[in-house]
């Protein structure tokens, strides 16, 4: 009798194992979050008011903005 109380203890035990196991599968499985990368651009002037993005055509009124406000490329001239 005792000897079958043990067993049922250990299949217990081992069955919780198996559940947290599953759990660490189920976590390691959630996709990543892919970094997005940046889209570097420059401002067309179309006018003495309004520019233009290069990457998306989207006018601007922004002649020194550093984004594009539609498609977000960056606008910053590199270095100095
Ligand atoms: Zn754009």
């Amino acid at each position: 009798m005792e000897n079958n109380s043990f067993m049922v203890e250990v299949a217990g035990s081992k069955r919780k194992m198996i559940d947290g196991m599953m759990m660490c599968v189920e976590i390691a499985d959630l996709p990543t979050i892919e970094a997005v990368p940046v889209v570097h651009g420059n401002l067309i002037k179309r006018s003495p008011y309004t520019s233009q993005c290069s990457v998306c055509g989207h006018v601007t009124t922004e002649s020194d903005a550093n984004f594009c406000p539609n498609c977000g490329a960056d606008m910053r001239k590199g270095g100095n």
